[in-house]
């Protein structure tokens, strides 16, 4: 009704934001509850070496469990748990989680986890960090922590002893969604990140516009500057054979798993004895 009206529009455009802003309240406050009442949980998904086909690590990955809403997805509490602070505690979580569950594995697969830019402004993140590595008696060379382009745009002192405590104590750096933001290919370099994860973005538009030819480049940038390159969001067998035929060194995605318990996880080091289910991928 009243199409066209500038008056109206604006009233409906306004009735829209305060519905998304009741949405994002109403949901802080269900994630506070659902903090203390165990609503979280942390899913696994497996990553995999090229070259040999076999289990290399898995990347934690947070899952909400709303009893109302049923399972909410990262990509929509990740930013309320950043503006409100929640992540800090939450990461914290995720961190022990993480660390607690590859204690129970076996001693070369790693565990990858996401951290986000807000977590840096914690000045005991480097202190927990270190927490969930003695409490779980995980060597750090097991850690990978993944980090956002977005954290190096214009890093902060914090920020930049905090990545160089972390590169002392021996966790890997993972440069995460990798060619989605602005990056600075030199601080790359200067904090020596291990691994780039090429986002799932260019995999899944692979066969579409320029997305192979920008893999190819951000696969090149990588062994030229001696880090590793995973695909991430590799679906099928024509991505998989882009990844091996490119020499991205790692795959992950829905091909492989999805994430996965941390029960199904135990289930599939058992059955699987840490090889591919799809047998084929070592050259
Ligand atoms: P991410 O770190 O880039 O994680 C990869 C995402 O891609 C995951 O989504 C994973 O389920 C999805 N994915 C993997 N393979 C495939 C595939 O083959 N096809 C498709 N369509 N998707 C695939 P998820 O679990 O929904 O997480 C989304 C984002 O939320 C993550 O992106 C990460 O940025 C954030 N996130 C998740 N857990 C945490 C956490 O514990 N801490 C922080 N700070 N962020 C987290
Ligand atoms: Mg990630
Ligand atoms: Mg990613
Ligand atoms: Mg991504």
């Amino acid at each position: 009704e009243a199409k066209g009206e500038p008056i109206s529009t604006y009233r409906f455009y306004s009735a829209e934001l305060k519905l998304v802003s009741d949405h994002q309240a109403a949901l802080e406050t269900d994630m506070r509850r659902g903090i203390a009442q165990g609503e979280f949980q942390v899913y696994y998904q497996p990553i995999y070496s090229v070259s040999t086909g076999k289990l290399r690590s898995f990347e934690a990955l947070l899952r909400w469990q709303h009893p109302e809403r049923g399972m909410i997805s990262p990509v929509e509490f990740i930013p309320i748990a950043e503006r409100s602070g929640m992540i800090i505690p939450i990461g914290h979580q995720v961190l022990r989680d993480a660390c607690r569950a590859a204690a129970s594995w076996p001693d070369h697969i790693g565990v990858a986890v996401n951290l986000s830019v807000v977590q840096f402004k914690d000045c005991g993140l480097v202190g927990k960090i270190e927490g969930a590595l003695r409490e779980s008696g995980i060597s750090p060379d097991r850690l990978d922590l993944e980090i956002t382009e977005s954290l190096l745009l214009e890093p902060s002192p914090r920020v930049i002893s905090a990545i160089e405590r972390v590169r002392q104590l021996g966790i890997r750096l993972t440069m995460d969604d990798f060619g989605t933001g602005f990056s600075s290919l030199n601080n790359l370099r200067r904090f020596r990140f291990d691994r780039l994860k090429i986002d799932r973005s260019f995999t899944r538009d692979l066969d579409k516009n320029d997305s192979a030819e920008i893999i190819k480049s951000m696969i090149s940038l990588s062994k030229a500057l001696q880090m590793e390159a995973t695909l991430e969001g590799v679906e099928n067998e024509t991505q998989l054979a882009f990844a091996r035929n490119e020499g991205a060194t790692e795959v992950q995605g829905f091909y492989y798993a999805r994430p996965m318990t941390v029960e199904d996880v135990a289930v599939l080091l058992r059955d699987h004895s840490g090889k591919a289910k799809h047998g084929g991928i070592a050259a």
